[in-house]
């Protein structure tokens, strides 16, 4: 039978995801001509709505490709077609955006695209050397969006009228800058400026931008506007200039980010897997972790760029503003947020002045503003894919889709590292990084953020979840606000935000290990494994808590914590260890203090955390008895173990704890506080203090602390009986830590879900709560 070209047809395909300011109308378009079919594409509130009229072969043609084809910034979510009479178009429209309730996906900012970097450096070219050239593959756009649709009207781009040239690109289908709505050149664009310390203007236009860099290569600190916020550059070979940087930002020992010229200069430097060569060159462009290698790098980052750490936070340029800058250089510099320690990144040049005024010698600032703050993103390579370790430029603000509906929900995140998120029916809008709520600059960011997510999808929370911590400002902020408050326990929060980006329902065991969260039985937790059932959630095993002598004092200075764990293994005999580390890193008046607390546990607060047993652990072995920063004793570590493969561990010992005698205690912030189970630390501290005395090399120490721990979760998710297992928390960054349990879990039959794009530490928090109000778990 031959089939004849049935009658016209209409079909109309709605797709949802991040299919705006992608050069996405333009393709249907294309893809339309192509076909001879009429019709229309129109932005709309949902997405990309497209009706096509013609033979029902060429609508079946369109209906394949659209998807298969769609541009490679289009992230496409959903896609419904449904076949409809025909009404007769002529022709193919680009319709204008259409109004209504605001459920498009707004997309990240977009690395400079390679056509517009070879604009960039060719000297025939209307913009040869022009540092705010885009297209619609690439360029700003969650930095620069006001308010949905994405149009340049409600973007930062507003005040800048297009010139001739410009507006013809802008309004030609078959141009690459086909409505690219932050669409400039020299002519008509931002502009630099080169200003001194105190704002007054030096140079500017091209000038300004190689007086920078004279300067940069002079050794100066100057203070780049980018695209989401302000950057300290420094000359990362210059060791003079590196400590001036940390001085300046009392920023002691904690890494800075590197940015290479080229990836070619990256390789020199660093070793770089398949991976990991993809995530540096993605349209993302984040900072990605990687591990150095000094003896092939011709001109060496100087030591005090990242002190004593075998790793490097290596990224490319990613505007073309830092790909000029860098090419100018020639070399490596230290890119580090332009800020003070733990305030949010400077994003407005006066501020920067003001904010930045002592820390910088110069100020590289443009005038195209910044709606929005946001930090570059940090990922490393681990287990085989990527993990987010700070999402922000690049990731944000792209969601999480629960599956469900369900009434919005704000997530106002912890009080470290924090993020926030917003559920708009399915999806989970997961914020950019804010940081520690610390500062009044921080809070006050936090609540800009929510601000703009609630204008942006324009949605008020009809449910605000927040941390079970009474003390955050994160949940007096969500008290304040007067909606229905849903307090969720941190280490559940941490579980269901790997099983919400990893699309994965209950029942399932969550290891969620870190360095503190406030627990819902007076200690503080931290080494939780949760039992997620559809609608319970009960904390099944913990580890044995000990002291933190001094509480914040303690996390500062992981000698405290190492010795009241001596202590409380060894008795009065701890005191008399002179031969381990521990006890030789404090003076004899030290002592008498801190026996004083240990006995009678005065202001030593309770633990059950795995970070606080890590930092015990680099006391007792040598490595480390102060911190500078979070989680440095735990990086120590986790270096300290690099190319030694051993199978050893030391032993934990799992203890049944008393049931309460009257059945189940009350779900206490979305949890059921009854751990059957309590791993006990006694049995590695002894082992690993035999070690110590025994000399055993550190590497051989850390493995088998690390292996004792993986050992002790086989254990737990052994008599769990739950299949599979989720590991989150701050603890599971460590690479070694997480592939080890991985492995080990998968070779005892169990199906391990790890973070990917959402980070393990309290960046995920959010999203956690978020998705324990939509899975009845708050
Ligand atoms: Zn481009
Ligand atoms: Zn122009
Ligand atoms: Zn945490």
């Amino acid at each position: 039978m031959t089939v004849v070209e049935s009658a016209r047809q209409r079909l109309r395909v709605q797709i949802r995801g991040a299919v705006q300011g992608v050069g996405f109308r333009p393709f249907v378009y294309r893809l339309a001509s192509d076909l001879s079919l009429c019709g229309w594409v129109i932005n709309s509130s949902s997405g990309v709505v497209v009706e096509v009229e013609g033979g029902s072969g060429a609508l079946e043609q369109f209906l394949l490709r659209v998807a298969r084809d769609s541009p490679p910034r289009a992230i496409v979510q959903g896609l419904e077609a449904a076949y409809l009479d025909p009404v007769g178009f002529v022709g193919f429209e680009i319709r204008e955006s259409a109004g209504g309730d605001k459920t498009t996906l707004v997309l990240p900012d977009i690395a400079t695209c390679p056509e517009c970097l070879a604009e960039l450096f060719d000297h025939a070219n209307r913009r040869h050397r022009y540092p705010f050239t885009n297209c619609t593959n690439c360029g700003p756009r969650f930095s620069i969006i006001e308010a949905l649709p994405y149009d340049r009207p409600t973007t930062t781009m507003a005040g800048f009228e297009m010139c001739e040239a410009c507006r013809g690109e802008y309004e030609d289908p078959r141009d690459r800058r086909f409505h690219a709505q932050p669409n400039a050149c020299p002519a008509c664009g931002p502009q630099l400026a080169l200003w001194d310390a105190d704002g007054r203007p030096l140079a500017d236009r091209d000038d300004a931008l190689r007086a920078a860099g004279g300067r940069i290569a002079g050794g100066a600190i100057v203070a780049v506007k980018g695209l989401g916020g302000f950057h300290l550059m420094v000359d990362a070979r210059n060791d003079a200039a590196v400590r001036r940087l940390r001085d300046v930002k009392a920023r002691e020992e904690k890494p800075f980010a590197v940015m290479f010229p080229t990836f070619a200069a990256a390789v020199a430097s660093c070793e770089i897997g398949e991976r990991e060569a993809r995530l540096l060159t993605s349209p993302e462009a984040p900072i990605v972790l990687l591990r150095r290698s000094p003896s092939r790098d011709p001109t060496p980052i100087v030591d005090s760029v990242a002190p004593g750490n075998p790793s490097l936070g290596a990224m490319l340029p990613s505007t073309p503003l830092h790909h000029l800058l860098l090419a100018d250089l020639g070399f490596p510099v230290v890119a580090t947020s332009g800020n003070r320690s733990d305030e949010p990144i400077c994003t407005d040049e006066r501020e920067a002045v003001e904010r930045l005024g002592g820390l910088a010698d110069l100020f590289l600032v443009h005038n195209r503003p910044i709606a929005r703050h946001v930090d570059d993103s940090i990922v490393r390579v681990a287990a085989g894919r990527d993990l987010v370790l700070r999402r922000a430029r690049g990731y944000a603000p792209l969601p999480v889709s629960l599956r469900s509906d369900g009434p919005p929900t704000l997530g106002v995140g912890a009080h470290l590292k924090n993020c926030v998120a917003m559920s708009v029916g399915a999806n989970v809008f997961v914020s950019q990084h804010i940081g520690d709520l610390e500062t009044v600059e921080a809070f006050g960011a936090f609540e800009r953020v929510i601000d703009a997510f609630e204008g942006l999808y324009e949605t008020a929370p009809a449910a605000i979840a927040c941390d079970a911590h009474p003390d955050y400002l994160s949940t007096a902020y969500a008290r304040r606000r007067g909606s229905e408050t849903r307090p969720v326990q941190h280490h559940l929060a941490h579980v269901l935000s790997a099983m919400a980006e990893n699309e994965v329902g209950p029942p399932a065991l969550g290891i969620s290990w870190d360095g503190t969260g406030f627990g819902l039985d007076g200690t503080i937790w931290g080494g939780e494994f949760i039992a997620v059932t559809p609608g319970s959630a009960r904390r099944i095993a913990t580890f044995l808590t000990f002291p933190l002598p001094g509480g914040d004092r303690a996390v500062r200075e992981p000698r405290r914590t190492a010795l009241a764990l001596l202590c409380q293994v060894f008795g009065e005999g701890a005191w008399g260890m002179d031969d381990v580390p521990t006890l030789a890193a404090f003076s004899q008046p030290e002592r008498h203090i801190l026996r004083a607390m240990i006995e009678r546990g005065v202001n030593a607060p309770r633990t059950s955390s795995v970070g606080r047993l890590f930092d015990a652990a680099a006391s007792i072995a040598g490595l480390r008895h102060h911190v500078r920063f979070e989680g440095q004793a735990a990086m120590d570590l986790e270096f300290a173990r690099e190319r030694m493969d051993t199978d050893e561990f030391y032993p934990l010992a799992v203890v049944v704890t008393p049931q309460p005698e009257r059945g189940d205690p009350a779900a206490v912030a979305g949890l059921t506080d009854a751990p059957v189970w309590a791993i006990d630390p006694a049995p590695l501290v002894r082992a690993l203090v035999a070690d110590v005395r025994a000399l055993v090399p550190i590497g051989t120490m850390s493995a088998r602390f690390h292996n004792g721990l993986v050992e002790a979760a086989v254990e737990i998710a052994r008599r769990s009986a739950l299949e599979r297992v989720v590991l989150s928390g701050g603890c599971f960054q460590n690479r070694y830590l997480l592939e080890r349990t991985i492995g080990r879990l998968r070779a005892e039959g169990f199906r391990p879900v790890w973070h990917q794009r959402v980070p393990p530490n309290d960046g995920g928090i959010a999203l956690g709560q978020v998705a324990a109000v939509a899975w009845h778990l708050a």
